[in-house]
């Protein structure tokens, strides 16, 4: 493993050629993790822009997605993306690794992907839930 001293980017290689710029926050991230990781978070992030204007806060524990308020964070592992939505009721699922209400309205639902292929119907189902969560729009 070979990190480039002046981007902080890590290669099989040394001196392999890249784009050579300072990281981003949200880049950070993904340092160390598969492409397919980066690619997956990409994709949910593709679904949630299809919903309306979103903020990426690239945090230092994780990347929270926000419009009125965080409705989803993701946390980028070596082979797969750790996420969870907060929904406005709880919903049962296979795919849940963990649901956790924090009150009547917000319900924390937490789940792992590993293929941009895994965000399918069923994902973007979560995410428009979710996005409207944080916009407040469960409030009423
Ligand atoms: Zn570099």
């Amino acid at each position: 493993m070979w990190r480039c001293e002046r981007c902080g980017r890590t290669f099989a290689q040394r001196n392999q050629t890249h784009t050579c710029r300072p990281l981003g926050q949200l880049d950070a991230h993904f340092v160390g993790k598969d492409a397919l990781v980066r690619a997956t978070f990409d994709r949910v992030l593709a679904v949630v822009q299809g919903f309306g204007p979103v903020e990426v806060l690239a945090e230092q524990t994780r990347i929270a997605l926000h419009v009125r308020m965080s409705f989803a964070a993701f946390v980028p592992r070596v082979h797969w993306l750790d996420g969870h939505v907060v929904l406005a009721q709880e919903l049962a699922g296979p795919r849940f690794r963990r649901v956790e209400v924090y009150s009547p309205r917000n319900v924390l639902h937490a789940f792992r992907l590993s293929d941009p292929s895994e965000v399918d119907a069923e994902v973007e189902d979560w995410l428009v839930k979710a996005y409207a969560v944080g916009c407040g729009l469960h409030l009423g």
